[in-house]
């Protein structure tokens, strides 16, 4: 895991403070809401052979353990707010993942679309503190169960992912494809490590992708669409280089990420005080236009599906409801048809086109 510096350890300094603060406004959950997930839905979603639908599964467990620990966590991040205060058993565990296969099992058989299964922890999937090898052996046993699974993705910071765990999985899942989703947020290690205080180098991503290569396991990239101190030309230019590096090194899936302003992370702090404003749409467009072409989305698939989008916490343009519905529907059609081509002529079908223009070297 990567050392901190001088400038980081003050950032650290700071986002342990805020953090400190948020942790203890959590909210104490019942016994009642330790057996059931945080949240779990179906929708529409992009799969590597076509569109299909996705299973998300949030379980509530202990918590990120680098949210919890001496550095804070990451700058934009307050999943640790949902976190569980309160010891979990894997019992806990096992009951919240079954109830939310449970109460979806009817609605998937009955359809004939095909699955991919997100089993999310807002923390390390493979982080036995969160999520005890017991739980893990039940959830790839039931997921494994059923043919309309044809993708799953679990997500880990790279500190917990090893061969070991890799062998594990890919037994147990045998002809599935799967995809370890880890938070890389950018390619450049000072943005990652300075302004998100991600506590990750580059190099440790490499190892990650090599390993899991040799597993027969793909990689899925989360990339910050505009991180803390960047302007909206430099988030757009981080992301450009981000999103070339991931495509060089293999990785199956990118998904991009644009920031949504979460409770208790540093990134409110500054969002209040008028620092920081969440992205534009019309730079995540120039982005992707300009990163993509035809031929590498024939390899790698490309996925956005932003948190909070269209309101003032998440991305978006002007306050016109119609000019975010447009560039939401824009957005959806490019990641279910992965054709960059849909996003030529994003603008100037607004007035704030202008205005864009004009707040692009801000914050
Ligand atoms: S972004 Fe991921 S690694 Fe960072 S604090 Fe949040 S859950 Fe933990
Ligand atoms: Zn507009």
């Amino acid at each position: 895991m990567k050392k901190h510096d001088n400038h980081e350890c003050q950032l650290t300094e700071k986002i342990l403070n805020f953090r400190l603060k948020a942790l203890r406004k959590r909210k104490v959950h019942s016994k009642e809401q330790l057996s059931k997930p945080v949240s779990f839905w179906i929708r529409e979603d992009r799969l590597h052979d076509g569109p299909g639908k996705e299973l998300t599964i949030i379980l509530r467990t202990s918590g990120c353990r680098w949210a919890l620990g001496e550095y804070g966590g990451c700058s934009m991040c307050g999943y640790i707010q949902d976190a569980s205060t309160m010891e979990l058993s894997e019992f806990d565990l096992i009951k919240q993942f079954d109830y939310a296969l449970e109460s979806k099992a009817e609605e998937i058989e009955r359809d004939s679309s095909d699955y991919v299964i997100k089993i999310f922890n807002s923390g390390s999937f493979f982080d036995e503190l969160e999520i005890n090898p017991l739980v893990r052996k039940h959830i790839y046993k039931r997921i494994a169960e059923s043919d309309k699974f044809k993708e799953v993705v679990v997500e880990s910071r790279v500190e917990f992912v090893n061969a070991e765990i890799l062998k594990e999985i890919r037994e147990c899942l045998n002809d599935k494809r799967v995809e370890i989703a880890i938070g890389l947020e950018t390619a450049n290690d000072h943005v990652r490590n300075a302004y998100i205080n991600k506590g990750l180098l580059l190099e440790d991503f490499k190892q990650i992708i090599l390993m899991c290569k040799r597993f027969k396991i793909g990689i899925k990239a989360y990339l910050l669409f505009k991180p803390p101190f960047l302007t909206e030309q430099s988030a757009i230019d981080d992301c450009v280089d981000s999103i070339r590096t991931c495509i060089d090194l293999g990785v199956n899936t990118i998904s991009i990420n644009p920031v949504n302003i979460q409770v208790g992370s540093l990134l409110e702090q500054l969002w209040k005080q008028k620092k920081y404003r969440p992205p534009w749409f019309y730079s995540l467009f120039s982005c992707l236009k300009k990163a993509l072409t035809a031929e590498d989305l024939k390899k790698t698939l490309i996925v956005s599906d932003p948190s909070g989008a269209g309101s003032q916490r998440g991305i978006h343009n002007c306050t016109n409801r119609e000019c975010n519905s447009n560039m939401i529907d824009l957005l959806k059609k490019f990641v279910s048809t992965q054709d960059i081509s849909v996003l030529a002529n994003d603008y100037h079908q607004c007035k704030c086109s202008f205005s864009y223009e004009t707040q692009k070297n801000c914050h």
